[in-house]
């Protein structure tokens, strides 16, 4: 009994709540080495601004858009993520559609994907639990992590990820706008202002407004098989936003999300080729798979000038723009990356 007592007392010492001089993520494990050269598994220590399950106001900055955004913060598109009472975390397996999300934001890198869900490695006893550990202590190890060496990645983008994410995004519950936070949280991610209309409110129907270098870009998310109706609904949007909320300098233009692109002779190409033509409206189309290959992938959005795909022949475009291995999927793979003949 004491001696059990005395590797449960070790291990507490043992986590390295201010001394630690690099990170090593991995898909499977990731390491923290301390100052004086231990290695560790990173394990959820509970932190207090939970990165894993919360966005902080200054990257969501809710209050820049000039119209009503909806103001949760949740990380997590399906609340599959939730934080205990003693500040560590829980992940509802049934609920997670494998974004990726909570795993790149988590600093110690300790929640990976095993068994086709996102699990947290935690601290298996109660001694050695670090939410019994001064909170002082944990916020100076967070603030140090800031500036410390890493190296590798929680997350290796496959064909695998792919599936598995497409596989349980396709059973989602159309209500709740599960879609429109997660495209936010996405683009969020990717260094992005973006926000998404209040639920409930009938007035405005904007999905989603993007503000991506001095343009403003209003997007429809559109996740079924009916995309014909999104450049209809783009146009709306611009006439709302224009006669609501407008100033009259304002640059806009328009983003169609889609589960996947529609075939290239499909009528919706068209019609956004009209709308070029006609009311001189750019709108771009985007796949929900592309922004996900983007963050998986670490990049940041916010320097781009490029469009997403302004038409059915500009494939592959961003992904390639910045050096994105999309060599695993095969051409036209489910129409992520590019239009099926
Ligand atoms: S998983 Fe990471 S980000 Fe989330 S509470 Fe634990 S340490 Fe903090
Ligand atoms: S991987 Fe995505 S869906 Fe799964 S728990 Fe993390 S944020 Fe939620």
């Amino acid at each position: 009994m004491s001696k059990l007592l005395k590797q449960k007392t070790k291990s507490m010492v043992e986590i390295p709540f201010t001394t630690i001089s690099s990170i090593t993520f991995g898909s499977e494990q990731s390491y923290i080495v301390t100052n004086k050269g231990n290695k560790t598994v990173s394990k959820c220590v509970g932190c207090k601004n939970h990165k894993c399950c919360m966005f902080e106001e200054d990257e969501l900055k809710l209050d820049q858009f000039g119209i009503p955004v909806d103001i949760r913060t949740n990380v997590c598109p399906t609340d599959a993520i939730s934080i205990n009472k003693d500040g560590s975390i829980s992940i509802d397996n049934y609920k997670c559609i494998e974004c990726g999300l909570c795993l790149l934001r988590c600093p110690l890198g300790a929640i990976h994907f095993k068994n086709r869900s996102a699990m947290v490695e935690v601290y298996e006893t109660i001694v050695d639990n670090p939410s019994k550990v001064d909170e002082l202590k944990k916020d100076q190890m967070m603030k140090n992590i800031l500036s410390v060496q890493k190296s590798g990645n929680v997350l290796i983008a496959n064909k695998d990820l792919v599936d598995h994410f497409y596989d349980k995004f396709s059973w989602l519950p159309s209500q709740y706008q599960i879609a429109d936070i997660l495209v936010r949280n996405l683009f969020v991610q990717l260094g992005c202002s973006y926000g998404i209309r209040r639920r409930g409110d009938v007035i405005n129907r904007i999905d989603g407004i993007l503000f991506k270098n001095g343009q403003i870009v209003l997007n429809e998310v559109e996740l079924s098989e009916d995309v014909l109706e999104s450049p209809r609904a783009v146009l709306d949007d611009v006439a709302i936003y224009k006669y609501k909320f407008a100033k009259s300098n304002d640059k806009l233009s328009g983003l169609i999300t889609l589960a996947q692109l529609p075939n290239s002779r499909a009528e919706m190409w068209r019609v956004v080729d009209d709308i070029k033509k006609i009311l001189n409206i750019d709108i771009d189309v985007v796949t929900i798979g592309t922004l996900l290959l983007l963050v998986w992938n670490g990049i940041n959005l916010k320097e781009c000038r490029e469009p997403f795909f302004n038409n059915k022949t500009k494939n592959r475009n961003i992904p390639m723009l910045y050096k994105v291995d999309t060599s695993f999927l095969d051409t036209g793979y489910l129409s992520i990356l590019e239009t099926k003949k």
